[in-house]
Formats: structure tokens, sequence, C-alpha cells
């Protein structure tokens, strides 16, 4: 009898989950003519960002292409005439990328950022791998103000101590006993 009870309760229990949905909001959405607005940290669409003097923050570092996981990111390292790094080309296959943010994460100059941009799909797997034209955008993403040639990296450019907001390096050997 005790077997009976539960088979019924068993059998019923499915039907009057369904029921209850019945009269719930849907939550399918008709995509693409509906589109969601993901939530503003979803990490999608990569890009590399510029400075806010408008030159290329990516200095070629290479720490992104380290910490990808798959090893989508790859890249050539170059300097202009005045000692600046900046990446030749640089190129990250989105059909192996996991979108894990950790290339966003290493990036000392916050060149490269996700975006929530989710519309990246394509079926010819060629063309999932983008170069810097198509990863270059004319702003600064996440901090517009950050400018990283500015604090950090100016040393490459001027000898150290001789900018703005830079102090004299420091002599190691007069703090020697
Ligand atoms: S999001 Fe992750 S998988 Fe994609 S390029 Fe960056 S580190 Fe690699
Ligand atoms: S995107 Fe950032 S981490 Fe990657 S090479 Fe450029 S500066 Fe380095």
């Amino acid at each position: 009898m005790r077997d009976l009870w539960r088979d019924i309760k068993g059998t019923l229990e499915p039907f009057w989950v369904t029921l209850s949905y019945i009269f719930k909001k849907p939550v399918t959405i008709q995509y693409p003519e509906q589109k969601r607005t993901p939530y503003s940290r979803y990490r999608a669409r990569i890009v590399l960002t510029r400075d806010p003097d408008g030159g290329e923050r990516c200095v070629a570092c290479y720490l992104c292409s380290a910490a990808c996981p798959v090893d989508c990111i790859s890249m050539q390292a170059a300097e202009d005439e005045n000692g600046r790094r900046y990446a030749a080309w640089f190129r990250i296959n989105f059909s192996r990328c996991i979108f894990c943010g950790l290339c966003a994460e290493a990036c000392p100059t916050m060149a490269i950022q996700m975006t929530p941009d989710y519309e990246i799909c394509n079926r010819d797997l060629l063309n999932l791998v983008h170069e810097k034209e198509d990863l270059l955008i004319d702003d600064g993403g996440k901090d517009n103000e950050y400018n990283f040639y500015r604090h950090a990296g100016i040393g490459v450019v001027n000898p150290r101590g001789g900018n703005e907001d830079e102090t004299e390096p420091e002599d190691v050997k007069s703090l020697l006993p």
C-alpha cells in the first residue's frame, strides 16, 4: 500500500510542476528579433583599447598570451623610434577562446578588455580569427583616463625620473650599510 501511494505521488507531482508553470511568464526570448541585455560584467567579445592621447595601450608584453589557458592569443612585439613598444600584429582566435577573462586580468596596461557583446558567432572558423585591426577600438574602454606610459612605462621613453609625476630612481648602493 505504501508503494502504491508513493507511485501515485510520483505520477502526479510532474503534472503539478507543469501546471504551476503554465501561468508564469515565459523565459524564452525570440532571438535574434529580441535581444537580451547581458549584465555589465558579462564577458564576451575582446577589444584592444587606446590611451587618452589616442595611442595604442598594448605594449606587446605577451602577458595575456601567457595567461591564456587555451593559447588563442598571439602577437609580434615591435618598437617605434622612441623605444615605445607596440604590437606589430596581434591576433585572437575566438574559435578557441573560452571567455575566461584571464587575459584582461593579466594585462598591465588595461589594453585588452572584455565587453558584453556576445554576437560574434560565425559559421566560418577563419572569420573567428580576429586581427589587430578587428580588435582595436578608438576608446579607453573601462578606464578612459588610465595611461600606462604616463606612469609605469614612461622610463622606456624618457630616462627614469625625467617625466612628470616621476621621482628620481633610488640609488640602491647608497642604502648599503
Ligand atoms: S578570455 Fe580567456 S580564453 Fe579568451 S583570450 Fe582571454 S585568456 Fe584566452
Ligand atoms: S594586451 Fe596587455 S597583456 Fe597583452 S601584450 Fe598587450 S599590454 Fe601585454
